[in-house]
């Protein structure tokens, strides 16, 4: 769960916070063409695909308020291209169609998703710091250039700069795309699933039970309700601190990994740290002054510029560290997604898009067959 104390909350209009707690404890429909469990970005980018795709009536019931897993406490960058240095094609062409797919909902939904284009500029001590990649994407950038850029290191980098990447906002991008959605509920968990002839007939809730034409559980983690034994994927969380400074004097260019990425108003967000193995939930005061220490002596012109939040949340990750989209196993009208790890807020559109499509026609896009969770079939039954 992400700490309260993360920024985005405070920077949302009276009526897009208004949208992260609507419908608590009242479900208005209990026979909606479609269900989605699970108000994270995954789940409401989905359900606002399937009302924009026309699939009916949709539902989307989250046990908590919406973004109040690990999309509320993400730092909301949208970088496909750094991804080339880390993942395999597929999953970086998925990446680029899916901020794709956020510039049009940015240019087509009403009000806009919040989206904030951005460079990327990743600094190393040389070029070789990076591993070789021509793409023209990315243009490197000497000494010199960097310093331009960047003032104020403290000491000379190079570095690769990628234009046109972007950052949101998460919770204002949650709260505007589930304007539109006409049936949210708060506060409502599912609990388990009743299926019959290979379809899911009933879900249960702490609010009673949901008829549901089609089923779309996009939890974070896999969900673990009675009911859907087949889906005993493994998965684990990975916790991570992030903070946010008083605004800064200093002026960064967009994103600078591994420095900051500056707010509108001067602020600094740094983070998020990989706390491996850490099951606390709560901020650890050694993780923030170390995270603070390795800004100052990078960037020592905003030394002693203290944090104004601080928090933590964690990331749901497969063992692979990409995510799951897929129809459930054994059953034809139930779909899931999970393990979005360190890139949920950047795929959730191109993953509702692609569950969206399933459900409507009833056959897997082309996309969907490199995420299935039949790679992890052999691994069944091992929990990490
Ligand atoms: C420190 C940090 C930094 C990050 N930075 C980035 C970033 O810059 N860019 C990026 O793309 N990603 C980033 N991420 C990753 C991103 O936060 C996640 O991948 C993404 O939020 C996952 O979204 P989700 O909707 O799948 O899960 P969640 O946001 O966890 O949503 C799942 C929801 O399901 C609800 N739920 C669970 N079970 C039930 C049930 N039985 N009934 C009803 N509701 C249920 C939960 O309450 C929760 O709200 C970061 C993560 C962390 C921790």
């Amino acid at each position: 769960m992400a700490a309260e104390t993360a920024i985005w909350r405070d920077r949302l209009t009276p009526e897009e916070r208004a949208q992260l707690g609507r419908g608590a404890g009242v479900i208005s429909q209990r026979r909606p063409d479609v269900l989605v469990v699970g108000g994270g970005i995954a789940g409401v980018a989905t359900a606002a695909a399937c009302h924009a795709a026309g699939l009916g009536s949709v539902l989307l019931i989250e046990a908590g308020r919406l973004g109040s897993g690990a999309t509320g406490g993400a730092a909301g960058l949208l970088t496909p291209e750094i991804h080339e240095w880390s993942d395999p094609e597929p999953f970086v062409e998925l990446a680029r169609t899916s901020l794709e797919l956020w510039g049009e909902l940015e240019q087509t939904w009403p009000d806009g998703v919040g989206l904030i284009e951005l460079d990327w500029i990743g600094l190393a001590p040389d070029p070789d710091g990076f591993a070789p990649h021509q793409r023209p994407a990315v243009e490197w950038l000497d000494h010199d250039q960097v310093a331009e850029l960047v003032p104020g290191l403290a000491r000379p980098m190079a570095g690769a700069l990628i234009r046109r990447q972007a950052r949101v906002n998460p919770l204002r991008s949650l709260a505007r795309l589930a304007a539109v959605l006409p049936g949210v509920a708060t506060g409502i968990a599912a609990t388990s699933v009743q299926a019959r002839s290979g379809r899911v007939v009933r879900v249960a809730t702490t609010a009673g039970d949901i008829y549901p034409g089609a089923v779309v559980f996009a939890t974070g983690m896999p969900p673990l309700l009675d009911g859907l034994p087949q889906l005993d994927l493994p998965a684990s969380r990975v916790k991570g601190h992030l903070l946010v400074t008083e605004p800064s004097p200093v002026r960064l260019p967009g994103t600078v990994a591994p420095v900051a990425t500056q707010l509108d108003d001067g602020r600094l967000l740094v983070g998020g740290t990989f706390d491996m193995g850490d099951e606390t939930p709560t901020v650890r005061q050694d993780v923030i002054d170390s995270i603070l220490e390795a800004l100052y002596a990078t960037l020592p012109a905003v030394r002693g510029l203290p944090a104004a939040y601080q928090w933590c949340c964690f990331r749901p990750r497969h063992p692979d560290g990409r995510p799951v989209i897929d129809r459930v196993p054994g059953l034809d009208n139930a779909w899931l997604t999970s393990g979005h790890f360190r890139t949920g807020i950047l795929m959730a559109p191109v993953t509702a898009h692609t569950i969206a499509r399933w459900i409507s026609a009833g056959e897997p896009p082309a996309e969907a067959a490199a995420w299935s969770s039949v790679r992890f079939a052999e691994r069944r039954h091992i929990r990490h």
